[in-house]
């Protein structure tokens, strides 16, 4: 039963250490895009080998008491979800940024493609997640019906090749033309997370050096560069500091 638990126990902690490093490398500003791409393809490395550390599945497992989809005890992945979402109440949302194979999966795609779509609304993204975060429960707790399974996640991960993989490959395909799509419509862990970001300790601020040109602005994909957004729907994907060509205007700080 151990070694059946130690792919989920070293999945866990390879998304803890890296939320530390990758919160400090941008604090003291040696963060870069080649470390963000590298953590992508790590992370799809992880995913596809030992399928963690997807919270998003995992917490699925939890609804449906789903002990050996869960692979260890029920307190340990109880004491797991909460740790991630202590992590983003801190550092902010670079689980969700870096460590998630099915958020890397969707920022890879966005990475190399020409997106035509710019869904920027986090109000409507926001509730319609909301929205499947009641049904997910619902479903998950009345019916034992895992309203994730359909969107394939551990099909894709496991290359199953079956009607919800190529589900999976439909997310995917929607995110060359909307910037993370699952992330920001579906996930009911990205919108526990989200939550827990918008208050975070540390995060993305716009200094006095700032000189309000909007460039920050126009390259967000999730509306979050301006000034007074709270941050939930960040994930920490540097866009707005590799377009801002103002000396110490964005810093990743506390308030
Ligand atoms: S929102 Fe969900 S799917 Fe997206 S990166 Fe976060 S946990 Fe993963
Ligand atoms: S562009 Fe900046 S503010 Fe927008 S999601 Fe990326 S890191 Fe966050």
């Amino acid at each position: 039963m151990v070694v059946e638990q130690i792919p989920k126990i070293v999945g866990f902690v390879y998304a803890l250490v890296i939320v530390v490093m990758c919160a400090a490398l941008l604090y003291t500003g040696r963060w870069s895009r080649r470390i963000g791409y590298a953590l992508l393809t790590i992370t799809l490395g992880f995913g596809f080998l030992i399928l963690a550390p997807i919270m998003p599945y995992q917490l699925q497992m939890l609804v449906l008491r789903d002990m050996k989809g869960l692979g260890g005890p029920l307190i340990a992945a109880v004491l797991g979800i909460i740790l991630i979402l202590v992590l983003s109440f801190i550092f902010g949302r670079f689980y969700c940024g870096y460590l998630c194979p099915v958020g890397a999966a969707q920022e890879a795609v966005s990475r190399v493609s020409p997106r035509t779509v710019r869904v920027t609304q986090k109000t409507l993204t926001g509730a319609v997640r909301l929205g499947v975060l009641g049904a997910f429960f619902l479903a998950g707790c009345t019916v034992s019906f895992g309203l994730l399974y359909p969107f394939g996640i551990r099909d894709f991960f496991s290359l199953s090749f079956s009607a919800a993989f190529f589900s999976f490959i439909g997310v995917l395909l929607v995110s060359v033309m909307v910037y993370r799509p699952f992330c920001r419509f579906i996930c009911p862990f990205g919108a526990l997370a989200a939550f827990a970001a918008m208050p975070a300790v540390f995060k993305i601020h716009r200094t006095e050096a700032c000189i309000d040109c909007g460039n920050c602005e126009r390259v967000c994909p999730t509306d979050e560069a301006k000034r007074s957004d709270l941050k939930g729907e960040c994930y920490l994907c540097g866009r707005c500091i590799d377009t801002c060509s103002t000396p110490g205007a964005l810093r990743y700080r506390r308030p």
